[in-house]
């Protein structure tokens, strides 16, 4: 187990290892990533709020973003953001808080590589915004987008999020999924069982043992759905 005081050990030794282990499998040149969910995950979930104040990190936060980076992942945010479509608050809001959530993490040494929202919904009533779209999670492009971008290998890619839309997607795409208790976390995670859907690889009290998880299984094959 790797604390947020050891972090900054995980360093080029282990980066070598990783990928004399993946050679084999992985297609030459493209880079893995974890996708990150955003309210629930890396901040609190604190509904529809339009005061840009009102939103914060998570304080394991910071300490998990820098181990991803310095294990050499792609860190990647991905995020519905309905309360545009449905009035509840402009875009330019959603911008902003993404602004200052860039800030806060630059101030203390962390940083992810992107953000990609999407601010529609099929019902909202902002006509600008109201549609089925592909970007909405757990439709797959922003994740598609993405991987052009950072031209990702999305097999070695893993999604981290509180609500069963995140596992869903990274299955879609043949990715790892690990389902986070904060947020909406452990409700999310009773409905599945009683629903019987198909498990996350893995279920983590929160973003840092997450990331612990992503760090210690970095092959892909195993599946450990016990929390
Ligand atoms: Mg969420
Ligand atoms: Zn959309």
């Amino acid at each position: 187990m790797v604390r947020p005081s050891d972090i900054d050990e995980l360093g080029e030794g282990m980066l070598d290892l990783d990928w004399r282990r993946h050679r084999r499998t992985s297609e030459p040149g493209r880079a893995r990533a974890v996708f990150l969910d955003r309210d629930g995950t890396l901040s609190e979930d604190v509904g529809y709020a339009c005061e840009v104040a009102q939103y914060r990190l998570f304080p394991w936060t910071v300490p998990a973003l820098r181990a991803l980076r310095q294990a050499g992942y792609r860190v990647i945010v991905l995020t519905n953001q309905s309360g545009v479509a449905r009035g509840y608050f402009p875009e330019t809001m959603v911008q902003e808080v993404h602004r200052r959530f860039e800030r806060e993490l630059r101030e203390h040494g962390a940083q992810w590589d992107a953000i990609y929202y999407c601010p529609h919904h099929p019902e909202g009533i902002v006509p600008a915004y109201r549609r089925m779209c592909a970007c909405r999670k757990p439709a797959t492009g922003l994740v598609e987008r993405a991987a052009r971008e950072f031209a990702l290998d999305l097999p070695r890619c893993v999604f981290i999020g509180d609500k069963y839309t995140d596992i869903m997607l990274a299955h879609r795409v043949g990715a790892r999924g690990v389902l986070v208790l904060t947020g909406h976390g452990r409700e999310e995670w009773a409905r599945s069982r009683k629903e019987g859907w198909r498990p996350p690889d893995h279920v983590a009290g929160n973003l840092w043992e997450a990331v612990q998880w992503v760090l210690s299984h970095e092959g892909g094959a195993e599946c450990d759905a016990t929390p």
